[in-house]
């Protein structure tokens, strides 16, 4: 049995098990989600992170000195820069727009006396973008701050390009690295049936029906958006822009899709998404390495459809009519939200505030949604990942075909 369907039937059957837990026996559920659900699960996360440094460090300065040229560096920063935005902007209009259309702040009565939310904790998205060169680039990898290490092993990349033969053995060391950490990847992941099937028993478990049944059209609509931004947005790119069969993509990027929908977390999953590209999407390495860290850190389209439609939800419930500059300030806001969040679990939740401060919505709207935001972080962030590899493989695709890889 091949690895996407092990972890598909881990994702139904922990599912099952968490239902079934949270309904008929409430009272058992604790225990088994303290002493075996929650630890399998994070023995998991921790497995596969704790490559994540590493991996980015080596792939991207081994990407970069693959590429050479810094002309050729720029061109597909340039054209994987372009997709992200363009796709996050997309993202975030199919959900503005399918909130618009069913109207989930309006369906069911909300309380909103007495909410309470501190956003405080939101920091500035200026900061994380002027912090990108680091000062110290071992804090970053410390800190696990993944847009200093990024630039930290473009830099190195290029040294290395340049120097030649005179750093052959730095390169030969972090080739062999590199196989390492490859080689680690694949034995982590044998672990990931399991590992998916207790997060998903953990996670739905613990959630109460009641709190789903009450959010339960604004669950929907957020579902809704992610499927057809998945199925449309990235379908349509990979068909006209990378002329493949789109079909052929989502099935080789399933067992991604599924640690990413268990873990939470694009940066966890980066060591299974890379691989994953890498062997059944056939993306080379060096275009693989850059794009999809790079990806995991900035592009989030699955977050600026939740942020989008939340903001939508907000202003519906609290009776408040967003003007059209109000939603392009929306649009502009939650670009850069998602650029700022990452790829943690729940961080885009807390880059909402960002977003509804711009158009001057209650932060404390956010209380309403926080109940049920850890399931919609699960597909969220599957749709997240999947926008880097489309991102991949239209670049490869397009490089491909011009004859430059
Ligand atoms: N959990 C998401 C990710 O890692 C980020 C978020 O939306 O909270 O991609």
């Amino acid at each position: 049995m091949n690895l996407s369907v092990k972890i598909i039937i881990a994702l139904v059957l922990g599912a099952i098990t968490g239902i079934l837990l949270n309904v008929f026996a409430p009272d058992l559920f604790p225990p088994l989600d303290k002493y075996l659900f929650s630890p399998v699960g994070k023995i998991f996360i921790s497995l596969i992170t704790m490559l994540v440094v590493l991996i980015v460090f080596i792939s991207i300065a081994l990407g970069t000195a693959g590429l050479g040229d810094p002309k050729k560096l720029g061109r597909i920063g340039l054209k994987t820069i372009s997709y992200f935005l363009v796709t996050t902007s997309v993202a975030i209009v199919i959900g503005i727009g399918l909130a618009y259309l069913l109207e989930p702040g309006n369906a069911g009565t909300f309380e909103t006396e007495g909410l309470e939310y501190s956003s405080e904790k939101a920091p500035p998205i200026s900061e994380t973008l002027l912090n990108i060169v680091p000062t110290n680039p071992i804090q970053s990898f410390a800190e696990a701050n993944m847009l200093q290490i990024i630039v930290f092993a473009i830099f190195v990349g290029f040294a290395l390009a340049m120097l030649g033969t005179k750093v052959d053995k730095v390169q030969e060391l972090l080739e062999q690295g590199n196989e390492i950490m490859m080689y680690l990847v694949n034995l982590v992941i044998k672990f990931a049936p399991y590992g998916t099937f207790a997060l998903l028993a953990s996670a739905i478990g613990t959630q109460g029906l009641d709190a789903i049944k009450a959010m339960g059209l604004y669950m929907i609509v957020v579902v809704l958006a992610l499927v057809i931004h998945g199925l449309f947005t990235y379908g349509s790119s990979i068909l006209l822009l990378a002329k493949q069969n789109p079909i052929k993509f989502f099935k080789g990027f399933a067992p991604a899709m599924g640690v990413a929908f268990s873990t939470s977390s694009s940066n966890a999953t980066l060591p299974v998404s890379m691989s994953v590209a890498q062997k059944n999407l056939g993306v080379p390495k060096a275009i693989s390495s850059f794009v999809q860290p790079l990806g995991a850190t900035i592009n989030m389209d699955g977050t600026a459809i939740m942020q989008g439609v939340a903001t939508v939800f907000i202003a519906q419930v609290y009776d408040v009519n967003l003007t059209w500059t109000a939603l392009l300030i929306v649009v502009m806001t939650a670009v850069l939200a998602s650029i700022g969040t990452a790829g943690v679990p729940g961080v885009g939740l807390i880059m909402l505030a960002m977003v509804l401060s711009a158009v001057n919505l209650p932060v404390e709207g956010i209380a309403l949604i926080i109940g049920i935001d850890r399931l919609l972080d699960m597909a969220r962030t599957a749709v997240n990942i999947t926008g880097d590899a489309a991102c991949a493989v239209v670049v490869a695709e397009t490089e491909e075909r011009a004859g430059r890889v």
